[in-house]
């Protein structure tokens, strides 16, 4: 993986920030992962997508995610750790088989591309099915089509989550105000977009406030370490 220069974090954002989250996440993976730019990353499998995004949120930022979210009952504000190590060995632990065979129905894993086309439905319940039929491959012989039923749901969520446990990543969740217990998808490409734009608008600012101050070009200013950056930033503020 290649590591992220401040002229790389500031690139990157400025060529995806028009851009859905689901696309957003798809051009971090390549600009990380520049080998990856002759695949179509879009078709991978979401927990190998999960764990290069883990990987390059970890490189860039640190391997501690912390976040909030808001208690579904009460509107608490809920703080949140995650291992960040931990979900890029989770994805490493998956042999993700490309096809899970359930009931003589043969399903491929969802990738973005799948999650991207369902972007536009609004009742959750029509988007899994929706999700289910895009996956699925092939019905052996004699099985007529039929609409899916709960228990037929459960399981085949069931197997996909065991063969693409990074597919989803759920966060255990517990008010300490009303005692709610619940969980959360995290999703990381929006996750490590917001980081980076963070990042970036920070960076930009250092960019104005060195460049007012000192006359320097941005690529100087960007060239500067962290280190430096910040102590001038400080002594112009001073
Ligand atoms: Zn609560």
């Amino acid at each position: 993986m290649d590591a992220l220069t401040q002229a790389d974090y500031l690139a990157l954002w400025e060529s995806g920030q028009a851009l859905h989250p689901i696309d957003q996440g798809l051009l971090a993976v390549q600009a990380a992962f520049p080998e990856t730019r002759q695949e179509n990353v879009a078709d991978w499998p979401l927990g190998r997508r999960n764990r290069a995004l883990a990987q390059l949120r970890c490189a860039c930022f640190g391997p501690i995610l912390s976040g909030w979210t808001a208690c579904r009952q009460c509107g608490e504000k809920l703080e949140f750790k995650v291992d960040g190590n931990a979900l890029i060995e989770t994805g490493a632990l998956a042999d993700a088989p490309p096809t899970v065979s359930i009931s003589g129905r043969v399903f491929r894993l969802p990738s973005s591309r799948d999650l991207a086309r369902l972007a536009t439905q609004s009742a959750p319940a029509s988007a899994v099915t929706q999700l289910l039929d895009l996956c699925l491959v092939r019905e052996d012989a004699g099985e007529a089509p039929t609409a899916w039923n709960e228990d037929d749901l459960e399981t085949i969520g069931e197997q996909l989550s065991l063969a693409d446990p990074l597919a989803e990543i759920l966060l255990d969740l517990r008010c300490p105000v009303c005692g709610d217990s619940f969980q959360e998808s995290l999703d990381l490409a929006a996750f490590f977009w917001s980081e980076l734009e963070g990042r970036s608008k920070r960076l930009l600012l250092d960019v104005h406030t060195l460049a007012s101050a000192y006359g320097w070009s941005e690529a100087e200013i960007l060239s500067l370490s962290p280190a430096r950056r910040n102590f001038y930033r400080e002594q112009v503020h001073a």
